[in-house]
Protein backbone atom coordinates (compact mmCIF):
# COMPACT_ATOMS: atom_id res chain seq x y z
CA UNK A 1 0.00 0.00 0.00
CA UNK A 2 1.18 3.54 -0.75
CA UNK A 3 0.45 6.50 1.17
CA UNK A 4 1.15 9.71 -0.35
CA UNK A 5 -0.85 13.11 -0.29
CA UNK A 6 -0.69 16.69 -2.46
CA UNK A 7 -2.33 19.89 -2.54
CA UNK A 8 -4.19 19.66 -5.29
CA UNK A 9 -5.16 16.61 -6.98
CA UNK A 10 -6.71 16.98 -10.29
CA UNK A 11 -9.16 14.01 -11.44
CA UNK A 12 -8.63 13.52 -15.09
CA UNK A 13 -6.18 14.06 -17.60
CA UNK A 14 -8.06 14.91 -20.68
CA UNK A 15 -7.59 18.62 -21.95
CA UNK A 16 -9.27 20.50 -18.88
CA UNK A 17 -7.11 18.47 -16.43
CA UNK A 18 -3.68 18.62 -18.18
CA UNK A 19 -4.18 22.05 -18.85
CA UNK A 20 -5.08 23.20 -15.05
CA UNK A 21 -2.13 21.03 -13.84
CA UNK A 22 0.16 22.74 -15.81
CA UNK A 23 -1.09 26.16 -14.56
CA UNK A 24 -0.55 24.49 -11.01
CA UNK A 25 2.37 22.92 -11.10
CA UNK A 26 5.15 24.87 -9.62
CA UNK A 27 3.11 26.98 -7.30
CA UNK A 28 1.56 23.67 -5.85
CA UNK A 29 2.09 19.88 -5.20
CA UNK A 30 -0.32 18.66 -7.82
CA UNK A 31 -1.16 15.38 -8.74
CA UNK A 32 -3.16 14.02 -12.17
CA UNK A 33 -5.31 10.89 -11.43
CA UNK A 34 -6.22 9.44 -14.54
CA UNK A 35 -8.10 6.57 -14.50
CA UNK A 36 -7.15 5.39 -18.20
CA UNK A 37 -3.89 3.95 -19.48
CA UNK A 38 -3.44 7.13 -21.85
CA UNK A 39 -4.29 10.72 -20.97
CA UNK A 40 -6.63 11.93 -23.21
CA UNK A 41 -8.07 8.40 -24.68
CA UNK A 42 -11.72 9.90 -24.17
CA UNK A 43 -13.51 13.42 -25.41
CA UNK A 44 -9.91 15.24 -25.91
CA UNK A 45 -8.71 12.93 -28.34
CA UNK A 46 -11.37 12.58 -30.82
CA UNK A 47 -12.11 16.31 -31.49
CA UNK A 48 -12.65 17.43 -34.37
CA UNK A 49 -9.23 20.20 -33.43
CA UNK A 50 -11.09 23.33 -34.34
CA UNK A 51 -11.20 26.60 -33.63
CA UNK A 52 -13.72 29.00 -34.48
CA UNK A 53 -14.43 32.17 -32.79
CA UNK A 54 -18.20 32.41 -33.30
CA UNK A 55 -18.71 28.75 -31.93
CA UNK A 56 -20.00 28.61 -28.55
CA UNK A 57 -22.23 30.99 -26.34
CA UNK A 58 -21.92 34.50 -25.37
CA UNK A 59 -20.55 33.25 -21.70
CA UNK A 60 -17.43 31.14 -23.48
CA UNK A 61 -16.92 33.43 -26.48
CA UNK A 62 -14.40 35.48 -23.79
CA UNK A 63 -12.49 32.81 -23.37
CA UNK A 64 -12.47 31.71 -26.86
CA UNK A 65 -11.06 34.99 -27.91
CA UNK A 66 -8.89 35.10 -24.97
CA UNK A 67 -7.04 31.77 -25.80
CA UNK A 68 -6.04 33.56 -28.97
CA UNK A 69 -2.47 34.52 -28.06
CA UNK A 70 -1.80 31.28 -26.05
CA UNK A 71 -1.92 29.36 -29.43
CA UNK A 72 -0.10 31.73 -31.59
CA UNK A 73 2.36 32.03 -29.16
CA UNK A 74 2.41 29.11 -26.42
CA UNK A 75 5.80 29.08 -24.09
CA UNK A 76 8.62 27.00 -25.25
CA UNK A 77 7.87 23.38 -25.04
CA UNK A 78 4.83 23.55 -26.68
CA UNK A 79 7.62 24.22 -30.14
CA UNK A 80 5.35 26.80 -31.97
CA UNK A 81 2.19 27.96 -33.11
CA UNK A 82 -0.72 25.29 -32.51
CA UNK A 83 -2.99 27.04 -35.37
CA UNK A 84 -3.09 26.36 -38.83
CA UNK A 85 -5.53 28.84 -40.10
CA UNK A 86 -8.79 27.79 -42.32
CA UNK A 87 -11.98 29.42 -42.20
CA UNK A 88 -14.92 28.55 -41.87
CA UNK A 89 -17.85 28.70 -44.91
CA UNK A 90 -21.37 28.99 -42.86
CA UNK A 91 -24.26 27.61 -45.60
CA UNK A 92 -27.79 28.58 -45.23
CA UNK A 93 -30.43 27.42 -47.29
CA UNK A 94 -33.81 29.01 -47.95
CA UNK A 95 -35.32 28.21 -44.74
CA UNK A 96 -32.26 29.55 -42.94
CA UNK A 97 -32.20 32.77 -43.65
CA UNK A 98 -32.59 33.73 -40.07
CA UNK A 99 -30.11 31.64 -38.68
CA UNK A 100 -27.68 33.21 -41.04
CA UNK A 101 -28.35 36.64 -40.22
CA UNK A 102 -27.97 36.01 -36.16
CA UNK A 103 -24.37 34.53 -36.71
CA UNK A 104 -24.03 37.34 -38.99
CA UNK A 105 -24.16 39.64 -35.95
CA UNK A 106 -21.80 37.74 -33.83
CA UNK A 107 -19.68 36.57 -36.34
CA UNK A 108 -16.64 38.41 -38.51
CA UNK A 109 -16.72 37.47 -41.70
CA UNK A 110 -17.60 38.17 -45.45
CA UNK A 111 -20.68 37.46 -47.01
CA UNK A 112 -20.66 34.83 -49.70
CA UNK A 113 -23.09 33.70 -52.58
CA UNK A 114 -24.02 30.31 -53.98
CA UNK A 115 -21.64 30.89 -56.52
CA UNK A 116 -18.30 31.70 -54.16
CA UNK A 117 -18.86 29.18 -52.43
CA UNK A 118 -18.85 26.69 -54.62
CA UNK A 119 -16.29 28.36 -55.78
CA UNK A 120 -14.57 27.82 -52.89
CA UNK A 121 -15.44 24.12 -52.54
CA UNK A 122 -15.85 23.38 -56.05
CA UNK A 123 -17.55 19.69 -54.77
CA UNK A 124 -20.34 21.54 -53.17
CA UNK A 125 -24.00 20.98 -55.21
CA UNK A 126 -25.12 23.77 -57.35
CA UNK A 127 -28.42 25.58 -55.49
CA UNK A 128 -27.80 23.90 -52.17
CA UNK A 129 -26.98 27.16 -50.81
CA UNK A 130 -29.37 30.51 -50.48
CA UNK A 131 -26.47 32.08 -48.98
CA UNK A 132 -23.39 32.10 -46.49
CA UNK A 133 -20.70 33.87 -44.51
CA UNK A 134 -16.78 32.82 -44.03
CA UNK A 135 -16.10 33.51 -41.33
CA UNK A 136 -11.87 33.97 -41.75
CA UNK A 137 -10.24 33.92 -38.87
CA UNK A 138 -10.97 30.34 -37.57
CA UNK A 139 -8.41 27.76 -37.48
CA UNK A 140 -7.14 23.63 -37.26
CA UNK A 141 -6.19 23.60 -33.74
CA UNK A 142 -2.94 20.61 -33.06
CA UNK A 143 -4.36 19.10 -30.35
CA UNK A 144 -1.69 16.74 -29.80
CA UNK A 145 0.66 19.16 -29.26
CA UNK A 146 -1.11 21.17 -27.12
CA UNK A 147 -1.87 18.74 -24.99
CA UNK A 148 1.09 17.30 -25.11
CA UNK A 149 2.66 20.36 -24.05
CA UNK A 150 0.35 20.83 -21.28
CA UNK A 151 1.34 17.44 -20.02
CA UNK A 152 5.05 18.04 -20.18
CA UNK A 153 4.86 21.52 -18.86
CA UNK A 154 3.07 19.87 -15.55
CA UNK A 155 5.78 17.10 -15.09
CA UNK A 156 8.24 19.77 -15.77
CA UNK A 157 7.39 21.68 -13.07
CA UNK A 158 6.72 19.19 -10.60
CA UNK A 159 3.90 17.42 -11.11
CA UNK A 160 2.62 13.71 -10.90
CA UNK A 161 0.80 12.19 -13.56
CA UNK A 162 -0.58 8.63 -12.22
CA UNK A 163 -2.36 7.05 -14.56
CA UNK A 164 -4.49 3.63 -15.21
CA UNK A 165 -5.34 4.29 -11.30
CA UNK A 166 -8.65 2.56 -12.11
CA UNK A 167 -11.63 2.97 -9.43
CA UNK A 168 -11.01 4.40 -6.18
CA UNK A 169 -12.84 5.86 -3.47
CA UNK A 170 -13.57 8.96 -2.40
CA UNK A 171 -13.93 10.44 0.76
CA UNK A 172 -13.85 13.97 2.97
CA UNK A 173 -12.27 12.79 6.61
CA UNK A 174 -10.72 15.86 8.69
CA UNK A 175 -10.60 18.49 6.16
CA UNK A 176 -9.23 16.64 3.56
CA UNK A 177 -10.12 14.79 0.37
CA UNK A 178 -9.13 10.96 0.67
CA UNK A 179 -8.57 8.55 -2.70
CA UNK A 180 -8.17 5.09 -2.02
CA UNK A 181 -7.43 2.90 -4.65
CA UNK A 182 -6.55 -1.21 -4.56
CA UNK A 183 -2.90 -0.65 -3.36
CA UNK A 184 -2.79 3.16 -2.85
CA UNK A 185 -4.26 6.63 -0.87
CA UNK A 186 -3.22 9.52 -1.78
CA UNK A 187 -5.00 13.40 0.33
CA UNK A 188 -5.22 16.68 -0.58
CA UNK A 189 -7.53 19.27 1.21
CA UNK A 190 -8.61 20.03 -2.60
CA UNK A 191 -10.02 17.98 -5.39
CA UNK A 192 -10.66 19.32 -8.87
CA UNK A 193 -12.99 17.50 -11.39
CA UNK A 194 -12.15 17.32 -14.56
CA UNK A 195 -13.41 13.91 -15.44
CA UNK A 196 -15.67 14.99 -18.73
CA UNK A 197 -18.52 12.64 -19.45
CA UNK A 198 -18.17 11.58 -15.47
CA UNK A 199 -17.84 15.12 -13.78
CA UNK A 200 -21.34 13.82 -12.31
CA UNK A 201 -20.32 10.50 -11.24
CA UNK A 202 -17.32 11.76 -9.40
CA UNK A 203 -19.05 14.67 -7.83
CA UNK A 204 -21.73 12.07 -6.79
CA UNK A 205 -18.75 9.72 -5.50
CA UNK A 206 -18.01 12.61 -3.54
CA UNK A 207 -20.85 13.14 -1.73
CA UNK A 208 -21.88 15.70 -4.02
CA UNK A 209 -25.21 16.57 -5.56
CA UNK A 210 -25.07 16.27 -9.28
CA UNK A 211 -25.90 18.92 -11.22
CA UNK A 212 -27.44 17.13 -14.46
CA UNK A 213 -24.49 17.35 -16.24
CA UNK A 214 -25.70 15.48 -20.34
CA UNK A 215 -22.69 13.78 -22.38
CA UNK A 216 -23.61 14.05 -25.45
CA UNK A 217 -22.28 11.70 -28.77
CA UNK A 218 -21.12 12.92 -31.87
CA UNK A 219 -19.75 11.29 -34.48
CA UNK A 220 -16.78 11.69 -37.00
CA UNK A 221 -15.59 9.35 -40.03
CA UNK A 222 -12.73 10.10 -42.13
CA UNK A 223 -13.06 9.47 -46.39
CA UNK A 224 -10.48 9.66 -48.85
CA UNK A 225 -10.78 13.21 -49.91
CA UNK A 226 -11.98 14.54 -53.43
CA UNK A 227 -8.62 14.81 -56.24
CA UNK A 228 -8.25 18.44 -56.15
CA UNK A 229 -5.30 20.46 -55.90
CA UNK A 230 -6.40 22.59 -53.01
CA UNK A 231 -8.21 20.51 -50.79
CA UNK A 232 -5.91 20.42 -48.17
CA UNK A 233 -6.58 24.21 -47.83
CA UNK A 234 -10.71 24.30 -48.85
CA UNK A 235 -12.48 25.87 -45.50
CA UNK A 236 -14.24 23.79 -43.22
CA UNK A 237 -17.68 23.58 -44.67
CA UNK A 238 -20.44 23.98 -41.81
CA UNK A 239 -24.27 23.94 -42.00
CA UNK A 240 -25.50 27.52 -40.20
CA UNK A 241 -27.49 25.85 -37.54
CA UNK A 242 -24.93 23.04 -37.24
CA UNK A 243 -26.91 19.39 -39.03
CA UNK A 244 -23.37 18.81 -40.50
CA UNK A 245 -19.91 19.92 -40.82
CA UNK A 246 -16.80 18.66 -42.91
CA UNK A 247 -13.56 19.99 -43.55
CA UNK A 248 -10.02 18.61 -44.57
CA UNK A 249 -8.54 16.73 -42.14
CA UNK A 250 -4.55 14.72 -42.64
CA UNK A 251 -5.17 14.01 -46.14
CA UNK A 252 -8.72 12.54 -45.25
CA UNK A 253 -12.29 14.47 -45.62
CA UNK A 254 -13.92 14.73 -41.97
CA UNK A 255 -17.40 14.18 -42.05
CA UNK A 256 -19.83 14.54 -38.95
CA UNK A 257 -23.77 14.89 -38.78
CA UNK A 258 -23.37 17.34 -35.78
CA UNK A 259 -25.87 14.07 -33.77
CA UNK A 260 -25.95 14.92 -30.24
CA UNK A 261 -27.63 11.97 -28.92
CA UNK A 262 -27.84 11.65 -25.17
CA UNK A 263 -25.48 9.31 -23.90
CA UNK A 264 -24.59 7.58 -20.14
CA UNK A 265 -21.08 8.07 -19.86
CA UNK A 266 -19.04 5.39 -21.24
CA UNK A 267 -16.05 4.39 -24.16
CA UNK A 268 -18.40 6.27 -26.81
CA UNK A 269 -18.66 4.21 -30.17
CA UNK A 270 -19.70 5.36 -33.53
CA UNK A 271 -23.58 3.99 -34.31
CA UNK A 272 -24.09 2.95 -37.57
CA UNK A 273 -27.66 4.40 -38.05
CA UNK A 274 -25.46 8.23 -37.16
CA UNK A 275 -22.93 7.45 -39.82
CA UNK A 276 -25.74 6.36 -42.18
CA UNK A 277 -27.15 10.11 -41.36
CA UNK A 278 -23.63 11.58 -41.68
CA UNK A 279 -23.22 10.12 -45.34
CA UNK A 280 -26.81 11.16 -46.35
CA UNK A 281 -26.65 15.01 -44.90
CA UNK A 282 -22.66 14.91 -46.68
CA UNK A 283 -24.43 14.09 -49.90
CA UNK A 284 -27.03 16.40 -50.06
CA UNK A 285 -24.64 18.98 -50.24
CA UNK A 286 -21.30 17.94 -51.88
CA UNK A 287 -21.37 15.74 -55.19
CA UNK A 288 -18.38 13.57 -54.03
CA UNK A 289 -19.08 9.80 -54.08
CA UNK A 290 -18.06 7.86 -50.36
CA UNK A 291 -16.50 4.33 -51.62
CA UNK A 292 -14.68 3.43 -48.35
CA UNK A 293 -14.93 4.80 -44.42
CA UNK A 294 -11.49 4.81 -43.33
CA UNK A 295 -11.46 5.47 -40.11
CA UNK A 296 -14.77 6.24 -37.21
CA UNK A 297 -15.17 7.38 -34.13
CA UNK A 298 -17.39 8.83 -31.56
CA UNK A 299 -16.61 10.78 -28.55
CA UNK A 300 -19.09 13.00 -25.80
CA UNK A 301 -19.73 16.20 -24.96
CA UNK A 302 -20.48 17.04 -22.01
CA UNK A 303 -23.35 20.20 -21.18
CA UNK A 304 -24.31 21.49 -18.08
CA UNK A 305 -27.83 22.19 -18.57
CA UNK A 306 -27.61 26.08 -19.76
CA UNK A 307 -24.64 24.81 -21.36
CA UNK A 308 -21.99 27.14 -20.25
CA UNK A 309 -19.19 25.38 -18.43
CA UNK A 310 -18.41 24.96 -15.21
CA UNK A 311 -15.21 26.33 -13.25
CA UNK A 312 -15.27 27.10 -9.84
CA UNK A 313 -15.65 26.43 -6.85
CA UNK A 314 -18.59 23.70 -5.29
CA UNK A 315 -20.75 26.06 -2.48
CA UNK A 316 -21.65 22.47 -1.38
CA UNK A 317 -18.55 21.23 0.09
CA UNK A 318 -15.33 23.15 0.43
CA UNK A 319 -12.36 21.95 -1.38
CA UNK A 320 -14.08 20.67 -4.20
CA UNK A 321 -13.55 22.61 -7.41
CA UNK A 322 -15.27 21.94 -11.11
CA UNK A 323 -13.73 22.15 -13.99
CA UNK A 324 -15.67 20.22 -16.47
CA UNK A 325 -18.96 20.30 -18.97
CA UNK A 326 -16.67 21.81 -21.81
CA UNK A 327 -18.91 20.54 -24.15
CA UNK A 328 -17.94 21.23 -27.67
CA UNK A 329 -15.35 24.00 -27.12
CA UNK A 330 -12.87 22.31 -24.34
CA UNK A 331 -9.88 22.76 -27.07
CA UNK A 332 -10.14 25.91 -27.72
CA UNK A 333 -10.86 27.57 -24.69
CA UNK A 334 -7.99 25.68 -22.72
CA UNK A 335 -5.67 28.05 -22.70
CA UNK A 336 -7.87 30.56 -21.14
CA UNK A 337 -10.52 28.65 -18.90
CA UNK A 338 -7.44 27.01 -17.43
CA UNK A 339 -5.62 30.34 -16.54
CA UNK A 340 -9.11 31.19 -14.57
CA UNK A 341 -9.06 28.19 -12.83
CA UNK A 342 -6.00 28.21 -11.57
CA UNK A 343 -6.39 32.25 -10.47
CA UNK A 344 -9.18 30.36 -8.55
CA UNK A 345 -7.43 27.99 -6.91
CA UNK A 346 -4.61 30.05 -6.02
CA UNK A 347 -6.88 32.79 -4.61
CA UNK A 348 -5.52 35.33 -7.21
CA UNK A 349 -7.49 38.05 -8.87
CA UNK A 350 -9.05 37.60 -12.01
CA UNK A 351 -6.18 37.56 -14.81
CA UNK A 352 -6.94 40.66 -16.80
CA UNK A 353 -6.41 39.84 -20.34
CA UNK A 354 -9.69 37.50 -19.23
CA UNK A 355 -11.42 40.67 -18.16
CA UNK A 356 -10.66 42.43 -21.19
CA UNK A 357 -12.04 39.73 -23.73
CA UNK A 358 -15.21 40.38 -21.77
CA UNK A 359 -15.23 37.65 -19.60
CA UNK A 360 -17.57 37.46 -16.25
CA UNK A 361 -16.70 34.65 -14.66
CA UNK A 362 -20.25 34.36 -12.52
CA UNK A 363 -21.39 32.88 -16.08
CA UNK A 364 -19.45 30.20 -15.10
CA UNK A 365 -19.72 29.67 -11.66
CA UNK A 366 -21.37 26.33 -10.06
CA UNK A 367 -23.13 28.51 -8.08
CA UNK A 368 -25.41 29.67 -10.93
CA UNK A 369 -26.54 25.74 -11.00
CA UNK A 370 -26.89 25.50 -7.34
CA UNK A 371 -28.95 28.26 -7.12
CA UNK A 372 -31.37 27.17 -10.14
CA UNK A 373 -31.80 23.96 -8.36
C1 LIG B 1 -16.43 14.79 -32.28
C2 LIG B 1 -15.99 15.93 -31.39
C3 LIG B 1 -15.50 17.09 -31.97
C4 LIG B 1 -15.05 18.13 -31.17
N1 LIG B 1 -14.47 19.20 -31.77
C5 LIG B 1 -13.97 20.20 -31.01
C6 LIG B 1 -13.31 21.29 -31.61
O1 LIG B 1 -13.15 21.33 -32.83
N2 LIG B 1 -12.84 22.29 -30.82
C7 LIG B 1 -13.01 22.26 -29.45
O2 LIG B 1 -12.60 23.21 -28.78
N3 LIG B 1 -13.62 21.22 -28.85
C8 LIG B 1 -14.10 20.19 -29.59
N4 LIG B 1 -14.73 19.14 -29.00
C9 LIG B 1 -14.96 19.20 -27.55
C10 LIG B 1 -13.69 18.88 -26.76
O3 LIG B 1 -13.08 17.73 -27.30
C11 LIG B 1 -14.07 18.70 -25.28
O4 LIG B 1 -14.71 19.87 -24.81
C12 LIG B 1 -12.85 18.43 -24.41
O5 LIG B 1 -12.01 17.46 -24.95
C13 LIG B 1 -13.29 18.02 -23.01
O6 LIG B 1 -12.13 17.78 -22.26
P1 LIG B 1 -12.20 17.15 -20.82
O7 LIG B 1 -10.81 17.14 -20.30
O8 LIG B 1 -13.25 17.84 -20.04
O9 LIG B 1 -12.75 15.66 -21.03
P2 LIG B 1 -11.97 14.32 -21.43
O10 LIG B 1 -11.00 14.54 -22.51
O11 LIG B 1 -12.98 13.27 -21.64
O12 LIG B 1 -11.13 14.01 -20.13
C14 LIG B 1 -11.74 13.56 -18.93
C15 LIG B 1 -10.84 12.49 -18.36
O13 LIG B 1 -11.27 12.15 -17.06
C16 LIG B 1 -11.02 10.78 -16.88
N5 LIG B 1 -11.81 10.30 -15.75
C17 LIG B 1 -13.15 10.03 -15.70
N6 LIG B 1 -13.49 9.66 -14.45
C18 LIG B 1 -12.36 9.71 -13.71
C19 LIG B 1 -12.09 9.45 -12.37
N7 LIG B 1 -13.04 9.08 -11.47
N8 LIG B 1 -10.81 9.60 -11.92
C20 LIG B 1 -9.82 9.97 -12.77
N9 LIG B 1 -10.02 10.21 -14.07
C21 LIG B 1 -11.28 10.10 -14.53
C22 LIG B 1 -11.38 10.15 -18.20
O14 LIG B 1 -10.77 8.90 -18.35
C23 LIG B 1 -10.85 11.20 -19.16
O15 LIG B 1 -9.53 10.91 -19.57
C24 LIG B 1 -15.16 18.05 -29.76
C25 LIG B 1 -15.65 16.89 -29.18
C26 LIG B 1 -16.06 15.83 -29.98
C27 LIG B 1 -16.55 14.57 -29.34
Amino acid sequence: MTNSSADIIVLGAGIAGASLAARLAGRRRVVIVEREDLAGYHTTGRSAAMYIPSYGSPATAPLTRASRAFFEAPPAGFDGSLLRPRPVLHLAREGQMQALEKLCRRAKGMGVTAAMAHQLVPILRPGIAAGGLLEADAADIDVARLHGGWLRQAKELGAELRLGTGDYRIERRNGLWWLQGEAWTLRAPVIVNAAGAWADVVAAAAGLRPFGLEPRQRTVVLVDPPEHPDFGDWPIVKDVEERFYFRPLSQHLLITPADEAPSPPCDARPDPLDIACAMTRFDAVADHPVRTIRHKWAGLRTFAPDRAPLVGWSPEVPGFFWHAALGGIGIQTSPAASRLAAAMLLDEQTPTELIDAGLQAETLSPERLANAA
